[in-house]
């Protein structure tokens, strides 16, 4: 009778990647500015939208929060 040991390769540990890490992938921003002429200065924090969205699709809700204050346009 024979028994193949079959060496496990799979179980390899990956080299250390530590330096190598993947960046996060940071997703633009929307950044669109508030519609009053007054905060144009407040811009939207939300990630930018999907642009393979059909055209007609409502807007994200914008917002930008500036310490206390949450705006939402
Ligand atoms: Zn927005």
């Amino acid at each position: 009778m024979t028994t193949k040991a079959k060496a496990k390769a799979d179980d390899e540990t990956p080299q250390d990647i530590s330096e190598a890490q993947p960046t996060e992938v940071t997703q633009s921003l929307c950044g669109k500015p508030h519609f009053l002429p007054a905060l144009t200065h407040v811009t939207c924090t939300q990630p930018e939208p999907d642009p393979d969205l059909p055209p007609g699709t409502p807007d994200h809700q914008h917002q930008h929060l500036d310490g206390d204050a949450l705006y939402i346009w």
